[in-house]
C-alpha cells in the first residue's frame, strides 16, 4: 500500500559517476542516517560489492551495524557519544574521528584495554564551527597523537575537515586553512595517508581539493547537492521513489470541505481520492497546499491538509479508482515530481526529504545483491 522503491543499481551508477568526477581519489560512501533513508544495510552491501573504498557514518553504532552484517570495508565514524569507551569500535575495526584530547585519550585507553591499534582520522575545524579541533588546539592535539602513535597504541590514517558550502570565498578560505593544518601536522611529525575534505558538492566545485579521498553522500543517492542545479546535469539518477495506492475514491458535490481545517473546498461536483501517506511516513505537513503528486502521468496538487496517515486529492472527472498508483516523488526523468520539488514545497532541501521517509513505508530494493 505504501512503498519506497530503492534502485540500488542507480546508486552503483552514481558511485561510478563520482569515480569519474574524482579520478585518483578514494571514495567514502556516506551511509549515515539509514543511508539517507534508503536502507543502511542494503545500500552498504551493494556498495561493498561495487568495491567502494570506505564507508562514512556519524555514529559508532551505525558502523557496528555494518560490521555485524559482515561488511569488511573500512568504516569511519565521526560523531561520538561522550560516554562511549570505544572498545567495541576497536574490536570491530571501526576507524574513529578524533577532534580533541579527551576523545584521543578515550581511544588510547580503548587500545590499551583491547590490545588493538586504534585507527584514527584527526578532524580539524577549518570554519564550519561544528566537529573538529580548533586551529588553536591543533598543534597540541597533533603532538599528543604523534606520541601515542610512537607507543603503537594508535595509527593516524587521515586528516580531514568539512566545508560550510556557503560561498566560494568561504570555502576557499577553509581549503587554505586545511592545507596549513596539514602542513603543521607534517612538521610536527604526524604520519598519515589520507587527506579528505570535500563532500558531494565540493568534489564537483573544487576538484583541486579532492586530495586522496572524497566523502559522497547525497550524490550517491542521485540527488543534487546544489539547490540551483539538477542532478541530471551531473549524470546522477535518483534512487528513491515513494509511492502508494489510492485506498478509496468518492464522488462529492460542490462546496464540500476537504480534510482538517478545510484548506480546500470543492468548486463543483468532483472525485476525491484518498492516499494513505501522511506525516508519519515523513511527508511534511507544511507541504499541504503546495506539493504535487502524480497518478498515471498526470500531476495533482495536494490542496488540502496532509494528516498523520493520509491526504486527499481532487482528481476532477479523471478516471482514478482505488488501487491506482500515486507517485509522491521519484526520478523526474520519468515525469513524476522530484524530491527537489517536494523540498521546495516543504521549504527544505532534498537531503531532508529522502532522509525523513520512513514510518509505515515498506522498502523494495531493485538490483539487490545477496
Ligand atoms: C554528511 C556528511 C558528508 C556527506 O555530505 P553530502 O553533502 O551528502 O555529500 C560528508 N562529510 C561529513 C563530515 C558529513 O557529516
Amino acid at each position: 500500500m505504501r512503498e519506497l522503491v530503492i534502485d540500488l543499481d542507480a546508486i552503483e551508477a552514481n558511485l561510478n559517476t563520482y569515480r569519474k568526477m574524482a579520478p585518483g581519489a578514494k571514495i567514502m560512501a556516506v551511509v549515515k542516517a539509514n543511508a539517507y533513508g534508503h536502507g543502511l544495510y542494503e545500500v552498504a552491501l551493494k556498495l561493498d560489492r561495487a568495491k567502494v573504498d570506505y564507508f562514512g557514518v556519524a555514529d559508532v553504532d551505525e558502523a557496528l551495524h555494518l560490521r555485524e552484517g559482515g561488511l569488511e570495508t573500512p568504516i569511519l565514524a565521526w560523531l561520538h557519544d561522550p560516554n562511549d569507551m570505544f572498545t567495541e569500535a576497536l574490536e570491530a575495526n571501526v576507524e574513529l574521528s578524533v577532534a580533541n584530547l579527551e576523545q584521543l585519550e578515550r581511544v588510547a585507553d580503548a587500545a590499551r584495554l583491547t590490545g588493538k591499534v586504534g585507527r584514527i582520522h584527526l578532524k580539524v575545524d577549518t570554519g564550519l564551527s561544528r566537529n573538529g579541533s580548533s586551529i588553536e588546539e591543533w598543534p597540541a592535539l597533533v603532538t599528543a597523537v604523534v606520541g601515542l602513535c610512537d607507543e603503537q597504541l594508535l595509527e593516524c590514517v587521515g586528516v580531514f575537515s568539512h566545508l560550510s558550502s556557503t560561498a566560494e570565498p568561504d570555502d576557499r578560505a577553509q581549503i587554505a586553512l586545511f592545507d596549513q593544518a596539514v602542513e603543521t601536522a607534517k612538521l610536527l611529525g604526524l604520519d598519515f595517508e589520507l587527506r579528505h575534505l570535500t563532500a558531494s558538492d565540493g568534489t564537483i566545485s573544487y576538484p583541486d581539493a579532492n586530495y586522496e579521498m572524497v566523502r559522497i553522500g547525497v550524490g550517491l543517492y542521485g540527488l543534487s547537492p546544489f539547490v540551483d542545479r539538477a542532478a541530471a546535469e551531473f549524470g546522477l539518477r535518483p534512487a528513491m521513489t515513494a509511492r502508494a495506492l489510492v485506498t478509496q475514491t468518492k464522488r462529492v458535490q460542490a462546496d464540500v470541505g476537504i480534510s482538517y481545517g478545510y484548506l480546500a473546498r470543492t468548486t463543483k461536483e468532483t472525485t476525491l481520492a484518498l492516499v494513505p501517506i501522511g506525516y508519519a511516513e515523513g511527508l511534511p505537513r507544511n507541504a499541504s497546499g503546495k506539493a504535487e503528486v502524480s497518478i498515471k502521468g498526470k500531476r495533482y496538487k495536494i490542496e488540502s491538509r496532509i494528516a498523520m496517515d493520509q491526504f486527499v486529492i481532487d482528481v476532477g472527472d479523471d478516471d482514478v479508482v482505488a488501487g491506482d498508483e500515486v507517485v509522491i516523488f521519484g526520478d523526474p526523468a520519468a515525469g513524476v515530481p522530484s524530491a527537489d520539488e517536494l523540498a521546495v514545497a516543504a521549504d527544505t532541501i532534498n537531503y531532508e526529504i529522502v532522509t525523513r521517509m520512513g514510518g509505515r513505508f515498506f522498502s523494495t530494493f531493485l538490483g539487490a545483491v545477496d
